[in-house]
């Protein structure tokens, strides 16, 4: 039986990785059975509402979708399908694994970088609940739940103890956000506290920034509410080769939707400069979830040794193939 899998290519550069990476998940020998939807900015504004119901329905079915990024038009125009379509499946769990990618040269090289980043997917500011009081005042709702909360920090804590993780380092700025940040943080001390193996540490989101750029090898596993999850994973994609290099999944209960972490890239797309490893990587993330080990670290390998001969390298890091020719390089190296 093949695999069913929902693909939303999206707009921008999503159209070009997220081809690449569908070529190198078939070329795993994996038998999916991909149901393309589309999805774009275009089609969100044509048809007046945020999330197309067929979209909805197919990933409800397959429950599981690879998807490339969607653009968000900014300060003003419709609201971010990418964050509405992880509300709407309930997809609480953020998961970026930041990991040191052999081969590629950084301004890290010397040391190994291998973090997993936690980010609360549904709530915080994110909810998008803004409304002007008066003229020029605007009020912006920054929503904290125990209910959340203690369900991504479940998450962070399960996964750590089950990967064999030693350390979870909560980011907040409850020094000065005392009542939401505050609980998040005391949630996520109750769930450290049923995980006595595991230690547990909490940061201020600024030093915890800082302490990123100075020594990133340091961090384990990071548990962040939603709008700190967002930044501090594009500041930890820069440690490691930026944002061409960093997956995830966003995952629910009963639904699981893999994607970059980064955006649609209008500046480079329909130009073949996008670098798909982020998406491809994104998608091995996804064979694992399907059950297919072998194919998934293949993928993951495959990858690693194109970095590692370095002649087929995109433009974001350091060189001058485009995305096919990349692509081509990952499949005569699984
Ligand atoms: P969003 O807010 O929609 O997540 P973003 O602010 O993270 O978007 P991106 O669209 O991800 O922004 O792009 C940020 C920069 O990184 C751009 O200069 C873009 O060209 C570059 N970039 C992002 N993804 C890739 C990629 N896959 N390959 C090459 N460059 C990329």
């Amino acid at each position: 039986m093949p695999h069913r899998v929902t693909i939303i290519p999206g707009d921008g550069i999503g159209p070009e990785v997220a081809e690449a990476a569908m070529r190198a998940v078939n070329a795993t020998g994996v038998d999916i059975q991909w149901e393309r939807k589309e999805l774009t900015a275009d089609i969100i504004i044509e048809a007046g509402k945020e999330l197309p119901a067929h979209v909805l329905d197919s990933l409800n079915d397959t429950r599981v979708g690879l998807k490339g990024p969607i653009t968000t038009p900014v300060a003003g125009g419709f609201k971010s399908v990418n964050v509405a379509l992880r509300k709407k499946l309930d997809l609480f769990a953020n998961v970026r694994p930041v990991r040191t990618v052999p081969g590629l040269k950084t301004r890290y090289n010397d040391v190994k970088i291998d973090m997993v980043i936690f980010r609360e997917n549904t709530e915080d500011l994110y909810s998008g609940l803004e409304h002007e009081i008066v003229t020029d005042v605007v009020e912006s709702l920054k929503i904290i739940t125990r209910y959340a909360s203690m369900r991504i920090a479940h998450y962070a804590f399960n996964y750590a103890v089950k990967h064999g993780r030693k350390k979870i380092a909560a980011v907040h700025k409850a020094n000065i956000m005392k009542l939401s940040d505050g609980l998040f943080l005391r949630c996520c001390r109750e769930v450290a506290a049923m995980h006595p193996q595991i230690t547990y540490q909490e940061l201020i989101v600024d030093n915890a920034s800082m302490q990123l750029v100075m020594r990133p090898e340091q961090f384990d596993v990071l548990l962040l509410p939603n709008l700190y999850g967002d930044i501090v994973s594009d500041l930890a994609a820069g440690l490691v080769g930026g944002l061409g290099i960093v997956p995830g999944a966003n995952m629910g209960e009963n639904v699981a939707v893999f994607e970059a972490v980064h955006g649609s890239a209008p500046d480079i797309a329909g130009r073949g400069l996008a670098n798909p490893t982020a998406l491809m990587s994104s998608a091995a993330m996804m064979l694992r979830y399907l059950g297919e080990e072998d194919a998934a670290v293949r993928l993951t390998k495959g990858i690693e040794q194109t970095y590692i001969e370095g002649k087929h390298l995109t433009k974001d890091v350091g060189g001058s193939a485009h995305t096919d020719e990349f692509t081509d390089a990952v499949i005569r190296n699984l």
